[in-house]
């Protein structure tokens, strides 16, 4: 049996075949993780010493280079030895998900056939920005959606795009859905606001990516109203562009928040109240920051956006540890089997071993 060591972990851990973050989570190391297929990058590490065996992974989310020097993705990689590893993030043990009832209290149609869900659940659920739940509607699949709510709210706001014969999606825009049920499991995800993080915050949300940026800006600007926000809402045409109105308050209230739509198919001179770019969002990212050393990225929606905008980034200088990603994969399946094989083993390690006490240190939310 292979050993890994993880930095600021008080054990080694035994690894048995199995991906290195498997391991974490058998063992309940709060490794950073959120896909476990290979597409967020959320489970980047170093390896410090020892081989591994690596699958391949998105370039945009582990490139060449980055391979080079060190990095590996957990999810995809396997000790061939004994490894000493260190994770990028903070091990920081988020909120407990749990699964239970919850109600729609209100729907919304928007512009870009976007439905605007909030659901109170029959508890109050504590979750960090920028985290996303699986919601299960009848007898249909269940399917992930960030939330757009700040920590504390009573009520779960989702923004749920209906995609072409989409089941979950056309779900949540019947007519007739106030007062349904639906099942409501979370939080889950890495890709929340780090608090302890002074620069600017550079968001990126494509399409209903805004959902989980609105949460993170949105909880940033109430602990720090001078807060430096640049957020883009990156679309392909006008008709997407769907909460103008509130994201043009939110700038009035706010003096260094600034927002760009910036869309990849319009057509100058489309005009709204936020300024417009006519291009896609790695460019005006690239023109508005020549380096992103200082900066944290946020960014979700469409895996390939997510993945251009983690390549540039890179190239502007923003260091691997300051990128926070949620690609909205629309092979969900990956995600939902993750969560699923993230529980079984979740169980089956509380049986097999006795529960591991995090250091000090890991329990504090910073
Ligand atoms: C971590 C995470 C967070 C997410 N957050 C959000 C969110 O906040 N808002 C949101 O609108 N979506 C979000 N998604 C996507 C969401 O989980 C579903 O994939 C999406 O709503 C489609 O589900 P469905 O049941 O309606 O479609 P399905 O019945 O699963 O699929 C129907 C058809 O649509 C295609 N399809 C599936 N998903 C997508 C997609 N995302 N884009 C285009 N085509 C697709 C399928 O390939 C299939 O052909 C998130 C996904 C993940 C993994």
């Amino acid at each position: 049996m292979a050993k890994i060591e993880l930095q600021d972990w008080p054990a080694p851990l035994e690894n048995g075949g199995e991906t290195v973050l498997e391991t974490m989570i058998a063992n309940g190391v709060p490794f950073p993780y959120s896909c476990a297929s290979g597409d967020c990058g959320a489970c980047k590490g170093r390896l410090l010493c020892g081989e591994v065996a690596h699958d391949s992974a998105p370039e945009g989310i582990l490139s060449a280079a980055e391979r080079a020097d060190g990095y590996v993705l957990a999810c995809r990689c396997a000790p061939k030895g004994d490894i000493r590893i260190a994770a990028l993030d903070e091990l920081v043990a988020l909120p407990p998900a749990r699964r239970q009832r919850g109600w729609v209290v209100a729907q919304q149609r928007r512009r870009g056939d976007v439905i605007v869900l909030q659901i109170r659940p029959q508890q109050p659920v504590e979750f960090l920005a920028g985290q996303f739940f699986y919601l299960k509607f009848d007898n249909l699949p269940q399917r992930a959606y960030s939330v757009a709510s700040l920590p504390g709210s009573e009520e779960l706001e989702f923004h749920i795009r209906v995609v072409p014969d989409g089941k979950t999606s056309g779900y949540a825009a019947r007519d007739d859905l106030l007062g349904s049920e639906a099942m409501v499991d979370g939080p889950h995800g890495h890709g929340y606001w780090r608090q302890n993080h002074d620069g600017p915050i550079v968001a990126i949300a494509g399409g209903t990516g805004l959902a989980p940026m609105l949460s993170i800006i949105g909880a940033a600007l109430r602990e720090d109203a001078r807060r430096h926000i640049h957020l883009y809402y990156a679309a392909r045409e006008e008709a997407d562009v769907y909460w103008e109105a509130e994201l043009q308050a939110l700038v009035r209230q706010y003096p260094n928040l600034q927002v760009t739509c910036s869309l990849s198919r319009a057509q100058a001179p489309a005009q709204g109240p936020l300024p417009r770019r006519y291009e896609r969002v790695t460019e005006s990212l690239r023109q508005d920051w020549p380096d992103l050393a200082d900066a944290k990225l946020y960014v979700a929606g469409p895996p390939r956006m997510v993945e251009a905008v983690a390549a540039v980034a890179r190239e502007l200088s923003l260091a691997p540890r300051d990128l926070h990603t949620d690609p909205f994969s629309d092979s969900v399946d990956h995600a939902l089997d993750g969560a699923l094989r993230t529980w079984v083993r979740r169980w089956l390690a509380r049986w097999r071993r006795p529960p591991v006490a995090l250091p000090q240190a890991a329990t504090q939310e910073s």
